[in-house]
């Protein structure tokens, strides 16, 4: 449990701040509460979720308000199939809870720790190119404003503000409750197997199609990848198979855990290691409800950066972060990371307007990225990339002005709504270029 005046640090470790006050409010007063302390006093509000993003979004050496009291269902309403739920509520609860109730979300990412307002804050996505991210599963949210007016938005209600809301870093105001559109619960069936990454290149488009969800990770300096393929089943569920266990977390946490402290104390290591790590490619199947086959454990800490980029451009983008690898001499083990989603119109979503690749890159902890995250950002930005919100990237105002279409039209909704800047960190203030304003 964080306490005032102590040190905070996110996921990766790469950020840290020393809130001068924590509150755990429990009812929407008390975020109302908090709202006008700032307002009064002149401070700054900062909601954190799970602390799971790689930037500083959610750093703030001011006042940080944990939703961690504030977690559970409130209502579902099955006519429809909606649930209405407290923001601070993490996936695996949520998960579970949605279960009992017979529903599920229609997709997720693949850790289920974050909170659900943390998630949606970001644009957390998942894989599939029938499904949008997280936020689009969004049909209304409760949230207090910059003022300390409590709103309830919703699309019909505030066309507009709802769109802005979806994906809104924190800046627009505290979300505290969340209604999402659900359906009747589902098991998936989840399949895993290594090819050459030319064929898999090969057969993007097929595989995108056929399979609900298709994602491929490929690994450094070697050919083979890692395919993983998710599709709905009636077949029973084979929860705890002791072999599934051994392979999901032991080789993926313990055994790469070892050799990424290999990597780190010898970096020459690095491409041996990714060639290894290709070669013995866990292969087989599961069945399970869907909200757990999603999650993955990660026990292995990294850095990461992830890029939106348009859905025809993923294999011209392999293909030059292939060669760039070769000349950059980078000192890396871990496999890159390729998903797929569907267009939206949130505004300050990267799939805005725009059926989407994501790739995504990664290292170990205590091992810099900078030279390597750096070259493969200048790639994706040839290809028209916009950054994942949670993740490294390197963008400020001017570039992201560019890239969101309706990015002035955000910033005059988040002055409405937050008038004084109560939501503004330092991190925030430099990325919406808005250093001079208060
Ligand atoms: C191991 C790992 C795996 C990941 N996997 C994926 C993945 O599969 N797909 C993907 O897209 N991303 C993934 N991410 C990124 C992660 O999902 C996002 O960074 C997400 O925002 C983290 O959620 P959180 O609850 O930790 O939010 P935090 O990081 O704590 O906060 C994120 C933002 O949300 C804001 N926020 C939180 N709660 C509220 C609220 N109630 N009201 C207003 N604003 C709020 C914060 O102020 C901050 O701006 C992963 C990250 C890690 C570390």
């Amino acid at each position: 449990m964080m306490k005032s005046g102590r040190k905070w640090r996110n996921w990766s470790g790469i950020v840290s701040a020393t809130p001068r006050t924590v509150l755990y409010p429990l009812h929407i007063e008390e975020v109302v509460d908090a709202v006008k302390l700032c307002r009064n006093e002149g401070r700054t509000l900062r909601v954190l979720g799970s602390g799971h993003s790689f930037t500083a979004v959610a750093a703030s050496d001011d006042v940080f308000v944990s939703l961690d009291r504030m977690q559970g269902i409130l209502h579902v309403d099955r006519e429809v199939c909606t649930a209405t739920v407290w923001a601070g509520t993490k996936l695996r609860m949520l998960g579970e809870l949605l279960h009992s109730e017979g529903l599920a979300q229609e997709n997720l990412g693949d850790i289920d720790v974050q909170s659900i307002a943390g998630a949606i804050s970001t644009g957390t996505h998942g894989t599939g190119l029938a499904f949008g991210n997280i936020s689009t599963q969004v049909v209304g949210l409760t949230v207090v404003t910059g003022t300390g007016e409590v709103l309830d938005v919703t699309e019909k209600s505030h066309p507009e503000l709802f769109k802005a809301l979806q994906i809104s870093l924190g800046a627009l105001g505290v979300i505290v409750q969340v209604t999402l559109r659900l359906r009747p619960s589902y098991k998936l069936k989840y399949e895993s197997a290594r090819v050459p990454l030319s064929d898999c290149l090969g057969r993007l488009d097929e595989l995108a199609r056929e399979h609900r969800n298709f994602e491929f990770y490929w690994f450094p300096y070697a050919e083979p990848c890692q395919l993983k393929v998710m599709n709905e089943t009636e077949e029973p569920a084979t929860p705890g198979k002791i072999t599934g266990y051994l392979s999901d977390v032991v080789l993926e946490n313990v055994v790469f855990g070892a050799l990424s402290g290999l990597c780190r104390w010898v970096p020459r290591m690095s491409a041996p290691v990714s060639r290894l790590c290709a070669a013995a490619v866990p292969t087989g199947s599961k069945v399970e409800h869907s909200h757990r086959v999603y999650a993955t454990k990660r026990l292995v800490r990294f850095n990461e950066m992830e890029y939106n980029l348009p859905i025809e451009a993923m294999e011209s983008v392999i293909r030059e972060m292939r060669e760039q690898m070769e000349r950059g001499g980078y000192r890396v083990h871990f496999p890159i990371e390729c998903r797929f989603a569907k267009g939206d119109q949130i505004w300050l979503s990267p799939a805005y307007a725009r059926d989407s690749a994501y790739i995504a890159v990664h290292m170990y902890r205590g091992m810099p990225h900078e030279r390597y995250f750096a070259d493969m950002e200048r790639i994706f930005l040839r290809y028209g990339g916009r950054p994942h919100w949670g993740k490294l990237h390197t963008l400020k105002a001017a570039e992201l002005r560019n890239a969101y279409p309706m990015w002035d039209r955000f910033q005059e909704r988040r002055r409405a709504m937050d008038p004084e800047g109560i939501f503004l960190t330092p991190y925030l203030r430099s990325l919406f270029g808005i250093e001079a304003e208060k």
